[in-house]
Protein backbone atom coordinates (compact mmCIF):
# COMPACT_ATOMS: atom_id res chain seq x y z
CA UNK A 1 0.00 0.00 0.00
CA UNK A 2 2.89 2.45 0.48
CA UNK A 3 4.21 2.17 -3.11
CA UNK A 4 0.23 2.34 -3.96
CA UNK A 5 0.35 5.42 -1.73
CA UNK A 6 3.67 7.03 -3.40
CA UNK A 7 2.15 6.57 -7.04
CA UNK A 8 -1.62 7.92 -6.21
CA UNK A 9 -0.88 11.57 -6.19
CA UNK A 10 1.53 11.43 -9.37
CA UNK A 11 -1.62 9.30 -10.84
CA UNK A 12 -4.40 11.51 -9.79
CA UNK A 13 -6.46 8.78 -7.99
CA UNK A 14 -7.13 10.96 -4.96
CA UNK A 15 -10.40 13.39 -4.97
CA UNK A 16 -12.21 15.56 -2.35
CA UNK A 17 -15.76 15.47 -0.84
CA UNK A 18 -17.07 18.15 0.76
CA UNK A 19 -19.51 17.70 3.61
CA UNK A 20 -21.85 20.80 4.95
CA UNK A 21 -21.54 22.04 8.28
CA UNK A 22 -24.68 23.73 9.06
CA UNK A 23 -25.31 26.76 11.31
CA UNK A 24 -28.19 25.04 13.47
CA UNK A 25 -30.21 27.47 14.28
CA UNK A 26 -30.56 28.87 10.65
CA UNK A 27 -30.57 26.02 8.78
CA UNK A 28 -27.64 27.57 6.95
CA UNK A 29 -25.10 25.84 5.41
CA UNK A 30 -22.04 27.93 6.73
CA UNK A 31 -18.60 25.42 6.50
CA UNK A 32 -17.79 22.24 5.04
CA UNK A 33 -15.20 19.86 5.82
CA UNK A 34 -12.92 18.84 3.01
CA UNK A 35 -12.25 15.01 3.15
CA UNK A 36 -10.01 12.57 1.01
CA UNK A 37 -10.88 9.98 -1.04
CA UNK A 38 -8.69 7.47 -2.82
CA UNK A 39 -9.80 5.51 -5.96
CA UNK A 40 -7.35 2.58 -5.98
CA UNK A 41 -6.77 1.26 -9.38
CA UNK A 42 -7.43 -2.48 -8.65
CA UNK A 43 -8.86 -2.57 -4.91
CA UNK A 44 -11.70 0.63 -5.27
CA UNK A 45 -12.34 2.99 -2.67
CA UNK A 46 -10.22 2.81 0.55
CA UNK A 47 -11.45 5.06 3.37
CA UNK A 48 -9.10 7.28 5.08
CA UNK A 49 -9.34 5.71 8.23
CA UNK A 50 -6.77 2.75 6.51
CA UNK A 51 -4.19 4.54 4.43
CA UNK A 52 -4.00 7.88 6.00
CA UNK A 53 -1.79 6.13 9.26
CA UNK A 54 0.20 4.80 6.72
CA UNK A 55 0.93 7.76 5.02
CA UNK A 56 1.64 8.87 8.50
CA UNK A 57 4.75 6.30 9.22
CA UNK A 58 6.14 6.52 5.78
CA UNK A 59 6.20 10.83 5.54
CA UNK A 60 3.61 10.57 2.35
CA UNK A 61 1.19 12.71 4.78
CA UNK A 62 3.17 16.54 3.98
CA UNK A 63 2.55 15.74 0.50
CA UNK A 64 -1.05 14.22 0.63
CA UNK A 65 -2.11 16.87 2.67
CA UNK A 66 -0.87 19.29 1.06
CA UNK A 67 -2.90 18.15 -1.95
CA UNK A 68 -6.72 18.44 0.20
CA UNK A 69 -5.71 21.84 1.08
CA UNK A 70 -4.86 23.04 -2.47
CA UNK A 71 -7.52 20.92 -4.20
CA UNK A 72 -9.87 22.58 -1.39
CA UNK A 73 -9.12 26.03 -1.56
CA UNK A 74 -9.51 25.59 -5.64
CA UNK A 75 -13.43 24.89 -4.68
CA UNK A 76 -13.60 28.15 -2.50
CA UNK A 77 -14.20 30.74 -4.21
CA UNK A 78 -17.19 28.93 -5.55
CA UNK A 79 -18.78 28.00 -2.71
CA UNK A 80 -18.37 31.59 -1.48
CA UNK A 81 -19.92 32.83 -4.31
CA UNK A 82 -23.34 30.60 -3.28
CA UNK A 83 -22.53 30.15 0.36
CA UNK A 84 -21.46 33.86 1.36
CA UNK A 85 -18.41 35.64 2.48
CA UNK A 86 -18.21 33.98 5.80
CA UNK A 87 -18.00 30.50 4.24
CA UNK A 88 -15.13 28.70 5.63
CA UNK A 89 -13.44 25.44 4.42
CA UNK A 90 -12.64 22.80 7.04
CA UNK A 91 -9.23 20.85 6.66
CA UNK A 92 -8.28 18.00 8.23
CA UNK A 93 -3.99 18.50 9.32
CA UNK A 94 -2.61 15.54 11.23
CA UNK A 95 0.09 15.92 13.63
CA UNK A 96 2.77 14.69 11.57
CA UNK A 97 2.44 17.67 9.51
CA UNK A 98 3.02 19.93 12.13
CA UNK A 99 6.01 18.25 12.69
CA UNK A 100 7.66 18.78 9.73
CA UNK A 101 11.23 21.38 10.24
CA UNK A 102 10.19 23.85 7.95
CA UNK A 103 7.03 24.45 6.35
CA UNK A 104 7.73 24.89 2.24
CA UNK A 105 4.36 24.77 1.00
CA UNK A 106 2.99 27.73 3.30
CA UNK A 107 -0.53 27.13 3.02
CA UNK A 108 -1.33 31.28 3.78
CA UNK A 109 0.87 32.41 1.23
CA UNK A 110 -0.84 30.31 -1.19
CA UNK A 111 -4.65 31.69 0.25
CA UNK A 112 -3.09 35.34 -0.60
CA UNK A 113 -1.84 34.44 -4.08
CA UNK A 114 -5.77 33.25 -4.74
CA UNK A 115 -7.19 36.77 -3.05
CA UNK A 116 -8.37 34.24 -0.33
CA UNK A 117 -8.51 35.03 3.80
CA UNK A 118 -7.39 33.23 6.16
CA UNK A 119 -11.07 33.50 7.78
CA UNK A 120 -12.11 31.27 4.98
CA UNK A 121 -9.94 28.12 6.73
CA UNK A 122 -10.79 26.11 9.56
CA UNK A 123 -7.84 23.65 10.86
CA UNK A 124 -9.25 20.49 12.37
CA UNK A 125 -6.56 19.15 14.74
CA UNK A 126 -6.49 16.11 17.15
CA UNK A 127 -6.55 16.81 20.98
CA UNK A 128 -3.34 15.21 21.24
CA UNK A 129 -1.10 17.93 19.48
CA UNK A 130 -1.89 20.13 22.26
CA UNK A 131 -1.15 17.69 24.85
CA UNK A 132 2.91 17.65 24.96
CA UNK A 133 2.85 21.08 22.68
CA UNK A 134 6.62 21.80 21.40
CA UNK A 135 7.83 25.64 20.22
CA UNK A 136 7.46 23.83 16.55
CA UNK A 137 3.69 23.29 16.95
CA UNK A 138 2.18 26.08 19.01
CA UNK A 139 4.27 28.57 16.25
CA UNK A 140 2.60 27.25 13.71
CA UNK A 141 -0.64 27.37 15.13
CA UNK A 142 -0.42 31.00 16.58
CA UNK A 143 0.68 32.05 13.02
CA UNK A 144 -2.21 30.25 11.75
CA UNK A 145 -4.42 32.36 14.11
CA UNK A 146 -2.72 35.83 13.83
CA UNK A 147 -4.10 35.25 9.89
CA UNK A 148 -7.47 34.76 10.77
CA UNK A 149 -7.34 31.23 10.61
CA UNK A 150 -9.68 28.74 13.12
CA UNK A 151 -8.99 26.03 14.89
CA UNK A 152 -11.05 22.80 15.49
CA UNK A 153 -10.60 20.11 18.24
CA UNK A 154 -11.35 17.20 16.17
CA UNK A 155 -13.12 13.87 17.71
CA UNK A 156 -13.11 16.18 21.40
CA UNK A 157 -13.79 13.76 23.94
CA UNK A 158 -12.17 10.73 22.76
CA UNK A 159 -8.65 11.03 23.38
CA UNK A 160 -6.39 12.98 26.62
CA UNK A 161 -9.10 15.99 26.87
CA UNK A 162 -6.23 18.75 27.97
CA UNK A 163 -8.91 21.60 29.25
CA UNK A 164 -6.18 24.37 30.24
CA UNK A 165 -4.96 24.05 26.64
CA UNK A 166 -8.16 24.83 25.25
CA UNK A 167 -7.98 28.28 26.09
CA UNK A 168 -4.02 28.83 26.40
CA UNK A 169 -4.50 28.54 22.03
CA UNK A 170 -7.88 30.03 21.67
CA UNK A 171 -9.34 27.32 19.69
CA UNK A 172 -12.39 28.06 18.46
CA UNK A 173 -14.36 25.21 17.94
CA UNK A 174 -14.80 21.59 19.48
CA UNK A 175 -16.05 18.70 17.38
CA UNK A 176 -18.09 16.14 19.46
CA UNK A 177 -17.19 13.05 18.07
CA UNK A 178 -19.49 10.65 16.64
CA UNK A 179 -19.51 8.35 19.21
CA UNK A 180 -21.41 10.46 21.85
CA UNK A 181 -23.84 12.21 19.41
CA UNK A 182 -24.77 8.47 18.02
CA UNK A 183 -26.93 7.51 20.92
CA UNK A 184 -28.55 11.01 22.45
CA UNK A 185 -31.74 10.06 21.80
CA UNK A 186 -31.34 6.79 23.70
CA UNK A 187 -29.08 7.13 26.10
CA UNK A 188 -29.22 10.08 29.05
CA UNK A 189 -25.41 9.77 29.77
CA UNK A 190 -24.14 10.63 26.05
CA UNK A 191 -27.24 13.24 25.84
CA UNK A 192 -25.96 14.75 29.30
CA UNK A 193 -22.02 14.51 27.97
CA UNK A 194 -23.27 16.87 24.98
CA UNK A 195 -24.82 18.92 27.42
CA UNK A 196 -22.06 19.45 29.46
CA UNK A 197 -19.78 19.56 26.79
CA UNK A 198 -22.01 22.36 24.83
CA UNK A 199 -22.17 24.59 28.39
CA UNK A 200 -18.25 24.00 28.88
CA UNK A 201 -17.13 25.42 25.35
CA UNK A 202 -19.49 27.98 26.06
CA UNK A 203 -18.39 29.21 29.11
CA UNK A 204 -14.79 29.57 27.34
CA UNK A 205 -16.24 31.51 25.09
CA UNK A 206 -15.79 27.94 22.09
CA UNK A 207 -18.58 27.26 19.97
CA UNK A 208 -19.40 23.49 19.29
CA UNK A 209 -20.14 21.32 16.16
CA UNK A 210 -21.86 18.05 16.72
CA UNK A 211 -20.51 15.18 14.39
CA UNK A 212 -22.33 12.38 12.79
CA UNK A 213 -25.77 13.78 13.00
CA UNK A 214 -27.99 11.00 11.49
CA UNK A 215 -31.47 11.96 12.34
CA UNK A 216 -33.71 14.97 12.63
CA UNK A 217 -34.55 13.42 17.00
CA UNK A 218 -30.37 14.11 16.93
CA UNK A 219 -30.55 17.52 15.23
CA UNK A 220 -33.75 18.85 17.29
CA UNK A 221 -32.27 17.72 20.62
CA UNK A 222 -28.79 19.25 20.04
CA UNK A 223 -30.30 22.38 18.84
CA UNK A 224 -32.22 23.03 22.02
CA UNK A 225 -28.94 21.75 24.26
CA UNK A 226 -27.74 25.12 22.14
CA UNK A 227 -25.52 23.33 20.04
CA UNK A 228 -23.98 25.95 17.35
CA UNK A 229 -22.83 23.48 14.23
CA UNK A 230 -24.14 20.17 13.06
CA UNK A 231 -22.83 17.87 10.48
CA UNK A 232 -24.35 14.11 9.39
CA UNK A 233 -25.86 12.12 6.82
CA UNK A 234 -29.07 13.70 7.96
CA UNK A 235 -27.82 17.03 6.15
CA UNK A 236 -25.63 15.82 3.63
CA UNK A 237 -22.96 12.89 3.38
CA UNK A 238 -19.85 14.02 1.82
CA UNK A 239 -20.15 14.97 -1.63
CA UNK A 240 -18.01 15.45 -4.47
CA UNK A 241 -17.45 19.39 -4.71
P1 LIG B 1 -13.13 12.82 10.73
O1 LIG B 1 -12.24 14.00 10.52
O2 LIG B 1 -13.71 12.64 12.08
O3 LIG B 1 -14.24 12.92 9.59
C1 LIG B 1 -15.57 12.59 9.79
C2 LIG B 1 -15.89 11.20 9.26
O4 LIG B 1 -17.21 10.86 9.59
C3 LIG B 1 -15.79 11.10 7.74
O5 LIG B 1 -15.32 9.79 7.43
C4 LIG B 1 -17.25 11.26 7.32
O6 LIG B 1 -17.53 10.68 6.07
C5 LIG B 1 -17.94 10.52 8.43
N1 LIG B 1 -19.33 10.96 8.65
C6 LIG B 1 -19.86 12.17 8.37
N2 LIG B 1 -21.16 12.23 8.75
C7 LIG B 1 -21.47 11.00 9.27
C8 LIG B 1 -22.66 10.43 9.84
O7 LIG B 1 -23.70 11.05 9.93
N3 LIG B 1 -22.56 9.15 10.30
C9 LIG B 1 -21.42 8.42 10.21
N4 LIG B 1 -21.43 7.17 10.68
N5 LIG B 1 -20.26 8.94 9.69
C10 LIG B 1 -20.29 10.21 9.22
P2 LIG B 1 -14.18 9.57 6.35
O8 LIG B 1 -14.35 10.51 5.21
O9 LIG B 1 -14.13 8.10 6.06
O10 LIG B 1 -12.85 10.00 7.10
C11 LIG B 1 -12.38 9.27 8.20
C12 LIG B 1 -11.23 9.98 8.88
O11 LIG B 1 -10.07 10.05 8.02
C13 LIG B 1 -11.55 11.43 9.22
O12 LIG B 1 -12.32 11.47 10.39
C14 LIG B 1 -10.15 11.99 9.37
O13 LIG B 1 -9.61 11.69 10.63
C15 LIG B 1 -9.38 11.23 8.30
N6 LIG B 1 -9.26 12.08 7.10
C16 LIG B 1 -10.11 12.25 6.06
N7 LIG B 1 -9.63 13.12 5.15
C17 LIG B 1 -8.43 13.55 5.65
C18 LIG B 1 -7.42 14.48 5.18
O14 LIG B 1 -7.53 15.13 4.14
N8 LIG B 1 -6.31 14.64 5.98
C19 LIG B 1 -6.15 13.96 7.15
N9 LIG B 1 -5.04 14.18 7.88
N10 LIG B 1 -7.08 13.11 7.62
C20 LIG B 1 -8.21 12.90 6.88
CA1 LIG C 1 -12.30 16.09 10.88
CA1 LIG D 1 -14.21 13.88 13.75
Amino acid sequence: MVNDLRNALQQQQFSICLQPIIHLASGRIHKAESLIRWQHPERGMIAPAEFIPIAEEFGLIDAIGDWVFYESVRWLPSCIEIAGEDFQFSVNKSPVQFMREEDRSDWLVHLVKLHLHGNNLIIEITEGLLLNPIRQITDKLFKFRDAGVQIAIDDFGTGYSSLAYLKKFHVDYLKIDQSFVRDITTNPNDMALCEAIIVMAHKLGLQVTAEGVETAEQRDLLLAAGCDYAQGYYFARPLPP
